[in-house]
This record gives C-alpha cells, sequence and structure tokens, in this order.
C-alpha cells in the first residue's frame, strides 16, 4: 500500500487552455495517507472521475505530479501502479462464470492457483455470490454484475489503492447499504488505501475517515463528517453537506458584530474588516426558535415534521433561514431566531475567515 501525493495536478481535456474555464481540474494539491478510507465527494461535473483517473493512471494530467511513496508514477500505467479501480457500470467478461471472472485478474498477476481459489471462494461469500460461482455472468441481474465488477477489485491483496468510481450506482438501495457496510469492514480488516467517490453525501459520510468535497475542479475541503459539519471552509461545503444545509446570509462586520438583516449580532472573536462579499453561515441545527424580543424576526413559509425533528423554512429579510426544531420543542407563532454562540462563521468571498483571536 501506498501513500499518494497529488504534486499541483491540473488538468485539462482542451489542447490548447485559454482561460480558468477550460481546466476540469484547476489545481489539486494533496496527500492521501496510507490505509485511509476517503470519500471523493461533489456534485456531478465537478472533476471526481477525472481525479480518480489521474490517480489510477489511466489519465496524464497535464499538469503536476503522482507520487506513490515519494515515487513518481504520474506517467506509469495503471497495471504498473498496482491500483484496483472500480467503475460506475459493471466491466466483466460476459462469456466467463463469475468464478473465472474473480480469478482473472489474480491469473493475469500469475498468483499461485491455491492462494486463488482461496480469495476467489472469500469474495465469492462476501458478495453473496457462491451459489452462482459457476453461471456464466450474461445471465446475471445488473446489481450481480456490478457485485462482480467489485469483486474483481476486492479480489486482489497486493493493491496499492483500490478506488471506486460511484460503484453502487447501478445497485437497488438495501443492497447498496449492505455492500457499503461490506467495503468499510473490509477495509478495517485490511486497510486498503480506499478512495471512494459519489455525489450522495450519506454514502461519503458513512463511509470514509475523510471526505474529500469537490467543488468546480477544486478540492474546497479535507475533512472528518463532523468537521465538515460544524467549520464548513467554503459555503458550499455547508449548503452540500446536512439536510437541509448551512444557512448563508449576507453580513457586514461592524464594530466586532455581525450585521444581518439590519441587526447586529456580537461575535466571538475579532475579524478585521474585509472588502467584497461577506457572509455569515450558520446550520439549522444552531437556530433556535423563541418568542424572545432580542432574536431576529423569521417570517415562517413551511414547517415539515421528519418524527425526531420539524425543519422549519422560513426567510429572514427576504433571505431563506431554515431551521430544525427538535421534537416537543414548541414552535412560536411569530418566532424570532436566535443564533447558537460560536456557531456562526464568516466567509469572505465564499471561504470561511477564522477570527483573529
Ligand atoms: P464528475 O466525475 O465529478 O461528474 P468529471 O471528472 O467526469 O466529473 O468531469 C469534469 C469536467 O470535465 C466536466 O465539465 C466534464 O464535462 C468534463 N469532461 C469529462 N470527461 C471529458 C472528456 N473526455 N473530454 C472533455 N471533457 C470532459
Ligand atoms: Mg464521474
Amino acid at each position: 500500500m501506498a501513500r499518494i501525493n497529488l504534486d499541483h495536478i491540473a488538468h485539462s481535456y482542451n489542447p490548447d487552455p485559454k482561460s480558468e474555464a477550460d481546466f476540469a481540474l484547476r489545481e489539486v494539491h494533496q496527500t492521501w495517507e496510507d490505509g485511509s478510507a476517503y470519500a471523493l465527494l461533489g456534485p456531478s461535473g465537478c472533476g471526481k472521475t477525472t481525479l480518480l483517473n489521474i490517480i489510477s493512471g489511466l489519465m496524464t494530467p497535464s499538469h503536476g505530479q503522482v507520487l506513490f511513496d515519494g515515487r513518481d508514477v504520474t506517467s506509469l500505467a495503471t497495471e504498473a501502479r498496482n491500483i484496483a479501480q472500480v467503475f460506475q457500470f459493471p466491466v466483466i467478461y460476459d462469456t466467463m462464470t463469475v468464478r473465472e471472472n474473480l480469478a482473472f485478474p489474480l491469473r493475469n498477476r500469475r498468483v499461485p492457483e491455491a492462494d486463488i481459489k482461496k480469495r476467489v471462494a472469500e469474495t465469492l461469500e462476501m458478495l453473496d455470490l457462491t451459489a452462482k460461482a459457476d453461471r456464466k455472468a450474461r445471465g446475471l441481474t445488473a446489481d450481480e454484475k456490478q457485485k462482480i465488477s467489485l469483486g474483481r477489485g476486492l479480489v486482489r491483496s497486493d493493491v496499492n489503492a483500490i478506488l471506486f468510481d460511484e460503484p453502487l450506482t447501478v445497485i437497488d438501495p438495501h443492497m447498496k447499504w449492505v455492500l457499503r457496510s461490506q467495503l468499510k469492514q473490509l477495509h478495517r480488516r485490511f486497510g486498503f488505501t480506499m478512495v471512494y467517490v459519489t455525489h450522495d453525501q450519506t454514502e461519503a459520510l458513512t463511509f470514509a475517515d475523510k471526505v474529500v468535497v469537490m467543488y468546480g475542479g477544486e478540492v474546497v475541503q479535507v475533512g472528518t463528517p463532523e468537521e465538515l459539519f460544524e467549520k464548513p471552509r467554503h459555503t458550499f461545503v455547508g449548503y452540500f453537506i446536512g439536510s437541509p444545509g448551512m444557512n448563508v446570509l449576507p453580513c457586514a462586520l461592524e464594530d466586532g458584530g455581525a450585521v444581518i438583516a439590519g441587526h447586529r449580532l456580537p461575535l466571538e472573536g475579532r475579524y478585521r474588516p474585509l472588502p467584497g462579499k461577506v457572509e455569515a453561515g450558520i446550520r439549522p441545527e444552531f437556530v433556535l426558535l423563541t418568542d424572545d424580543a432580542s432574536g431576529l424576526p423569521i417570517q415562517v413559509r413551511s414547517v415539515l415534521d421528519v418524527g425526531r425533528y420539524r425543519v422549519v423554512r422560513g426567510t429572514l429579510g427576504g433571505h431563506d433561514l431554515n431551521a430544525v426544531v427538535p421534537e416537543g420543542m414548541p414552535i412560536p407563532a411569530e418566532p424570532r431566531a436566535l443564533f447558537e454562540p460560536g456557531k456562526l462563521n464568516i466567509y469572505h468571498n465564499s471561504h470561511l475567515v477564522e477570527a483573529e483571536g
């Protein structure tokens, strides 16, 4: 297994890029630690597959280097990098049996037959495919074919890393959950470096030790699920993670306070004056609805009861403001919003600003 360094990687599919907009990856400079489970999370088109293919060696980046344990592998092919990659759609041999499909990557690498037998049997078991081991892949369902595809990645024990590109897209929701749990177990047991691409936050947050959030060809934050929740480093992270996402409100900084919709709120830290776009971010979970006169007046648009809590969607001075109200907590007729101290984040041109003290 290996530590993977992406050293100032940028990529354009255009051979003659004219501007930033021509780059699918703007600049990615990052280390993937040996043995960690990462999720690469971001909306469709943000560059996840491009980045994964650069790590695996299916693509050469237009700029920058890929290093495995300090060794430059930028121009090495996937096989030479010893990477297993599982794609969004099944990549299998229809005319081979399930068992032969799983054995194939091992035979290719001249693994001794006895080891092949053992590894294949374990993988079949794990994927619940033992009963179909001797069936031709051709006749199987889309789910089963994708499981074979997963198995072809998982069967190898010698890999530097296993990369998964939205591998469960074609799998039904229950099976998805089962397979994801199995991948996680497998990670605990064997400690492979795993990179799991998804556009689904639940999938990312339940699978990974560290989540890498991408947006518009850039990595905007790498963090634990808690860090992404508590301190989104970019308004996009706040918005993309959480349900509903973080509230983002225009704001002005004045005399140690934040002025939001004409109301002044004290801030915990000190911020220097910031030119340009300043916004305040507060998670709906940290918005308290009261009838206390010191709160900010909210217009309620809808209340959605989801059992353990209610989601109140409203506006503050014409801007959307959502609150999550725990079960049993009343919602006043004319609610006012208080923000939990210390939970207000300040953003300058969409990036988090740390207080000075
Ligand atoms: P994701 O996997 O996050 O959906 P991709 O890495 O596939 O994103 O794509 C990133 C950007 O690069 C998108 O704008 C996409 O249209 C563009 N792109 C992807 N593959 C190609 C290609 N082969 N040729 C040209 N543009 C591409
Ligand atoms: Mg993709």
